[in-house]
């Protein structure tokens, strides 16, 4: 059976199934997860299945090349912030293919994650210098959304109360379809107003405002100075959020320096693949003030229990958890691999670098300007950087079609309108391909010298920048490829990710992606296509989405899915406005209360705020499962306003809920919709389905059960599964290829730029699926669910699991309740987690979702052999602490309190500790071989965010 994909993604074979179920007393898995999932929403498998039986991995790409073949690959020069770019390859290498980086997961514990946490300071880095303002986060999930999330954060910071956010008529069109959605839920009425055009600006913007958002240069590459819009907003108490093109901004003056508060956008085309719209790090910076009101991770400098500067997530990062509906944003799942991408793209190049690529667009699209005037071409502006709107001769259509004919995508802005784009890919023979498809002569060739130029030509010399950015000596060193490669060496080694031991992360389901999954990320065919490329030039993509909503429809017990929510969050956002979006269809629009047990996931309060609903919590009982009496308490007090409830199922305390189908049923009798928040799924698939649990909505992570890699915090896929009755309201997109989607045509309002999301990471999904068929789906659960009963029952002893099933099971995660050790040792959670890190593991989830506990997900994708690693050092770990307790160690000095603990807390002739050298660094000794060494002692987070540096620490700070 060498060739089952099955049997290499499922860590456990016969004889460790046989081992792990002789431990738990089941006869086979059948008996033990016939016993856990309850009866009532078991289901069998299907007799047929429109997921094709599995592939090999041998047959899987040999299908993703044919599917890729059905993409064009043509020359893409539709702009509207989607640019074709190189990534250098070394990036491509040693970050994109890499497992070091790309299956790490956010760095919440951050001596484990010193790596990754210095290149996204490097990000951070990159955009407060380059947008002039003070603090900038660690990303943003796409430009709309930044945009949107801009929006809010004025609204949050402005001195104005009023709800009229002033947008600028040359906003990106798929920014205006996402903000027009966005604001329509939360009662915000956008005014917008041609600000570049405008005589007396004071007046088109008009009274009484809360901000205004410029969008610099414009969607019709139109560059101007805005500085009298950031005036006579800043004269009524309102908040200006720009955003800007980072290459744009090597030459341009930042939006900082004339003033504005936010500035948002994209650093896609910083070594980003386009890849059919995503993923790709949106970024967001603030003036100084406003960075409370920053929304995502920020990473810090901080220090370590040696006094050693080490890095780590500002406290707000985890604020959704902690705010629940009154946290600034839902963002959980970012785009960390695109923000490393993208940060060392600019340390790759450096200043100079950076200034040389942009300043040779800007010379290309200057001689193609100059060419089209020369004949006679009118130019809607001639003020630009990269993108030149021409009046066409004929109708634009034509000049589309010449162009397409030829291999190139132009943009038809109007009837009489074609706009081009040109980026760092560009050549003068491109360039001289679109003039012809303008009807200019073909014989005419374009020569394109560079001059050194820091200015764009027909900008006005005001707007030149003059400001300096990236001086950092980071951004200075490693130009060499030499210099490059050792430096992503050097990050990856200070950091654990799957390709070091498991990550038994409860709730993230840190499965193992395989590289024939991630293979097909990289090819051209899928990596360089423009997002609004017309439907004949992407067909291979087409295809491969319908057939994968198909697929999750079918194991959801959906009838529609859309994968454009490019995270979890972004997908109950795209669910809960569906369920709006059918109350309102109905008439019932004061239906706006949303029930949340208590236990929920933090986005899902935020999210429901953002969906314009006001959040009810429902208690959970001593069991952690929903109180059913207090739900029906709260259903009845709330009757004609109740809107949704949102469930978790498998619940979050990792038990499958014996009363779901009570619960759903009770808020249907309302007249209320259910969403299911399917990010537990991995406990579920083959063996149950959300629509048959009553759920009218989920979203499903597939950066959780569907194998797509978490990326260190994303990129993450959260598509939006519905019955038929919602399908109708799921997002759409006005520039999306197609008109019908899978189980119906989808007329919502866009939660992402792009029609399809995240779409280049989409084809790992599909060849997971494709390779595990439908009975390797079922057999993961199995034994996802296998490993963590059999590590809750072996641990039982030792700490108590806090909350179990049917048969004392627990579904596939479980809570390790570690109270009881402090009450008796002292000793928290903090210190077992970080002695874990000595023990070589990172740790279970922490405190979530019940403080002084571990929640612990093995994943189908361990061995016997890591899962028994695991129990053994939680063991030693709890004879380490009972030591604590019996007082042959102090409280205050002994392994855990100190943990971790790197080489050079062992080294020298001090050794003031009453446990030795080797019970500090090699407590078992597999350790001996197989160490990883944690680069930093442990982190202070208990000081709080105040005297953070959110940007590159001066170099002397680590010497
Ligand atoms: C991970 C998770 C989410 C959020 O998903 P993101 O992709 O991180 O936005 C929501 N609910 C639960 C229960 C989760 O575990």
């Amino acid at each position: 059976m060498s060739g089952s994909f099955a049997q290499r993604h499922i860590g456990l074979d016969a004889a460790a199934q046989r081992t792990m179920l002789d431990a738990l007393g089941y006869a086979d898995v059948e008996a033990l997860l016939t016993t856990a999932v309850p009866a009532s929403i078991h289901v069998q498998p299907r007799p047929t299945s429109d997921i094709p039986p599995a592939a090999t991995e041998a047959e899987t790409l040999a299908q993703l090349r044919v599917l890729a073949s059905q993409n064009h690959a043509a020359r893409p020069m539709i702009g509207l912030g989607y640019y074709d770019t190189f990534t250098p390859s070394v990036i491509t290498r040693n970050v994109l293919e890499n497992p070091s980086w790309y299956t790490a997961y956010t760095p919440y514990q951050p001596e484990i994650s010193q790596g990754r946490l210095e290149a996204l300071i490097n990000f951070q880095t990159m955009v407060t210098d380059l947008t002039g303002l003070t603090t900038a986060n660690a990303s943003m999930l796409d430009e709309s959304t930044a945009v949107v999330e801009g929006m809010l954060v004025a609204r949050r910071a402005s001195k104005s109360r009023s709800n009229v956010f002033v947008m600028d008529a040359d906003t990106l069109p798929q920014t205006k379809a996402v903000i027009g959605h966005r604001a329509e839920a939360l009662g915000i009425e956008l005014r917008y107003a041609d600000l570049a055009h405008a005589d007396d600006v004071g007046a088109v913007i008009g009274e009484d405002i809360f901000g205004a958002f410029v969008q610099y240069p414009g969607a019709s590459g139109h560059i101007w100075d805005p500085s009298d819009v950031v005036t006579a907003v800043h004269a009524q108490g309102g908040v200006v959020v720009a955003a800007a093109d980072l290459l744009a901004l090597t030459l341009l003056r930042s939006p900082g320096s004339f003033g504005a508060d936010v500035a948002v956008g994209t650093t896609q085309r910083f070594g980003v693949p386009m890849g059919f719209g995503g993923p790709h790090a949106g970024y967001m910076a603030v003036r100084a003030g406003l960075e409370r009101q920053l929304p995502g991770r920020l990473v810090g400098v901080s220090k370590d229990a040696a006094g050693q500067p080490a890095y780590r997530l500002s406290l707000q990062t985890r604020e959704q958890h902690i705010r629940r509906e009154k946290a600034t944003s839902n963002i959980c799942t970012a785009q960390v691999l695109l923000a490393v991408m993208a940060s060392m793209y600019a340390v790759y190049h450096g200043p100079a670098g950076l200034r040389e690529i942009a300043s040779e667009v800007a010379q290309k699209a200057e001689a193609l300007a100059e060419r089209l005037r020369s004949y006679g071409l009118a130019l809607v502006s001639d003020s630009f950087f990269d993108t030149i709107r021409v009046v066409t001769p004929g109708p634009a259509s034509r000049v589309i079609a010449r162009a397409r004919s030829k291999g190139y995508q132009l943009y038809e802005a109007d009837e009489a309108t074609v706009a081009v784009s040109v980026d760092e890919t560009t050549t003068a023979d491109d360039l001289a391909a679109v003039a012809w498809a303008f009807g200019l002569p073909e014989s005419e060739e374009l020569q394109l010298s560079f001059a050194e130029s820091n200015a764009i030509a027909g900008v006005p010399v005001e707007l030149n920048r003059v400001e300096e950015f990236l001086t950092h000596p980071v951004f200075n060193t490693h130009h060499s490829e030499t210099a490059m490669m050792r430096y992503l060496k050097v990050l990856a080694d200070r950091d654990y990710a799957l390709d070091r031991g498991m990550i038994p992360l409860g709730s993230c389901t840190m499965k193992l992606n395989a590289a024939t999954e991630m293979a097909a990320v990289s090819w051209p065919e899928f990596s360089r296509v423009h997002p609004f490329a017309p439907e004949a030039d992407v067909r291979g993509y087409l295809v491969m989405i319908e057939q994968l909503e198909r697929w999750l429809a079918e194991v959801t017990g959906y009838d529609a899915v859309s994968l454009q929510p490019n995270a979890g969050s972004q997908g109950e956002l795209a669910g809960l406005l569906a369920i709006r979006g059918y109350h309102h269809a109905n008439g019932e629009t004061e239906r706006t209360v949303c029930l949340i047990p208590s236990s929920a996931h933090g986005t899902n309060a935020a999210s429901a705020v953002l969906a314009g609903m006001k959040v009810v919590v429902v208690a959970c009982d001593e069991a952690g499962n929903v109180d059913l009496d207090d739900l029906r308490a709260k259903i009845s007090a709330h009757a004609e306003l109740l809107s949704a409830l949102m469930i978790t199922y498998p619940s979050t305390h990792g038990v499958y809920e014996h009363d779901v189908l009570e619960i759903t049923q009770a808020v249907h009798d309302a007249g209320g919709q259910v969403y299911v928040d399917g990010a537990n799924l991995n406990a579920l698939l083959g063996y149950a389905r959300f629509g048959d649990l009553g759920g009218d909505v989920s979203h499903l992570n597939l950066h959780k059960t569907f194998a797509i890699p978490h990326g260190g915090g994303g990129p993450g896929v959260g598509p939006v599964a519905a019955k038929a009755h919602l399908a109708p309201y799921l997002p759409g997109h006005e520039m999306q290829q197609r008109e019908d989607h899978a189980g119906g045509v989808f007329s919502g309002g866009a939660v992402a730029g792009a029609p399809h999301g995240s779409a280049s990471i989409l084809p790992i999904s599909w060849a997971y699926m494709r390779m595990m068929g439908a009975e390797g789906l079922r057999d993961a659960t199995a034994a996802a669910v296998l490993s963590a009963n059999y590590i809750a029952s072996r641990l039982r002893d030792y700490y108590p699991v806090l909350y179990t099933g049917e048969g004392g099971l627990v579904a596939h995660e479980c809570i390790l309740d570690l109270r009881p050790l402090k009450e008796s040792t002292g000793i928290t959670v903090d210190d077992v987690a970080k002695r874990l890190v000595d023990y070589g593991f990172h740790s279970p989830t922490m405190s979530f979702p019940v403080a002084g506990t571990l929640m612990v997900e093995p994943t189908e994708s361990e061995d016997l052999g890591e899962i028994d690693r695991f129990i053994e050092a939680m063991i030693a770990i709890k004879a380490e602490a009972d030591r604590v307790a019996a007082g042959e160690w102090p409280a205050n000095d002994n392994p855990l309190v100190n943990a971790p603990h790197t080489a050079q807390s062992v080294v020298g002739d001090e050794w003031a500790h009453p446990y030795s050298r080797e019970i500090a660094v090699y407590p078992v000794p597999t350790l001996v071989r197989n160490k990883y060494w944690v680069p930093v002692r442990r982190i202070d987070q208990a000081h709080g965010d105040r005297n953070l540096v959110c940007s590159c620490p001066p170099i002397e700070a680590f010497a």
